[in-house]
């Protein structure tokens, strides 16, 4: 078979990398033979009971098609529709899902809040709720974080604790998205549960696609009161897969193999030598500091005409007016080192 790939898409998404042979594998085993539809199968109830293990226990586990799901029925199976989320003006669950989370929620309003490094911060909570309470303005019922962030930075254990009391102190449910769980996990060389179980975290959005699967995401409840009936949410969003062991096999590979952090580790891994290899580089400002998987850079414009003529896609980050290089599972050295040495090409001709 010939193999066909675009040149130069390496770092503009961690979508654009193929699915990792552990999850390959996997669902090449769940394809051998007829078994029972909509998650009344063994791939599914494995992949479940791997994930409790991962998050360290008791928790309701839903397996959906992608993330904007993931988010917006998490949030949905929270809210009223006379209720607000507070996200940072860069989350996903504003910027990416076309509206999502409200129409899910009926209306629910996202409430935007503004944070340092695309963290939200306990003061710039408290300062929400409490700048108004009348009957007049949306209740404010959930925080969402970000984790790791939408700019390659991370929260803290100590940053998801306070941010977790603040929400016991006003009433509000905590969610998390997760789309990079493993690359935060990675990050912190931490527990998973220390994350999200042990911080107060009710429902966790957990990635699956951008850590090496081809489809998939999976909703995590901590507190399983909230996932009464969020089985009915995911069959009328379309989101209920008849042949459930397709979404659920990967999962398997992944989690038996220990594949989801090593795939986290070289990606962030990545992410570090393309940063290490830009420093001091004419031309290239760096934007925030980078944690996870991804650079962010301000580019000279010959630079970015210039990569762009060799044929790199780049991708601009509309949160941070610069460029985004996203590293994965499957980014190589040889990758990191052809892009560098093109920008280094380009400068030294500049
Ligand atoms: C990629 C991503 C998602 C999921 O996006 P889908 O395209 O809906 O799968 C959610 N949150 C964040 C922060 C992401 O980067």
């Amino acid at each position: 078979m010939t193999r066909r790939v675009t040149p130069g898409c390496q770092f503009a998404s961690d979508n654009t990398a193929p699915m990792c042979p552990a999850a390959w594998n996997a669902l090449e085993q769940a394809n051998a033979g007829s078994m029972s539809s909509y998650g009344n199968d063994p791939w599914t109830a494995r992949a479940c009971d791997l994930i409790r293990e991962m998050v360290g226990g008791h928790a309701e586990v839903f397996f959906v098609f992608n993330g904007t799901a993931a988010n917006s029925l998490a949030l949905a199976a929270m809210c009223q529709s006379y209720h607000a989320i507070l996200c940072h003006e860069v989350a996903h669950v504003e910027t990416d899902e076309c509206g999502a989370p409200e129409f899910f929620s009926n209306g629910t309003k996202l409430l935007l809040l503004p944070g340092a490094g695309g963290r939200l911060t306990p003061e710039g909570i408290a300062h929400a709720v409490e700048r108004r309470r009348d009957i007049h303005y949306p209740k404010p019922k959930v925080v969402s974080v970000t984790q790791a962030t939408e700019i390659s930075t991370v929260y803290s254990i100590d940053d998801l604790a306070a941010i977790g009391e603040t929400c016991r102190r006003y009433g509000l449910r905590f969610h998390m998205d997760g789309a990079r769980f493993a690359n935060a996990v990675a990050a912190l060389d931490v527990a998973p549960r220390q994350l999200t179980r042990d911080v107060g975290v009710d429902v966790l959005s957990l990635g699956g696609t951008k850590n090496g699967m081809g489809i998939g995401e999976a909703v995590v409840f901590f507190d399983t009161t909230l996932a009464a009936e969020f089985a009915y949410r995911c069959k009328q969003a379309g989101q209920l897969a008849s042949k459930m062991r397709y979404l659920t096999a990967p999962w398997v590979g992944l989690l038996e193999s220990g594949g989801w952090l090593g795939n986290a580790r070289h990606a962030n891994a990545a992410a570090a030598r393309l940063e290490h290899g830009l420093r001091n580089l004419a031309g290239v400002e760096f934007i925030g500091e980078r944690q996870a998987n991804a650079v962010f850079v301000h580019l000279a414009e010959p630079l970015v005409e210039g990569l762009r003529a060799k044929g790199w896609q780049l991708y601009g980050f509309i949160g941070t007016g610069g460029y985004r290089f996203m590293c994965s599972w499957a980014t190589t050295d040889a990758d990191v080192d052809a892009i560098l040495a093109d920008a280094r090409d380009l400068v030294a001709r500049a």
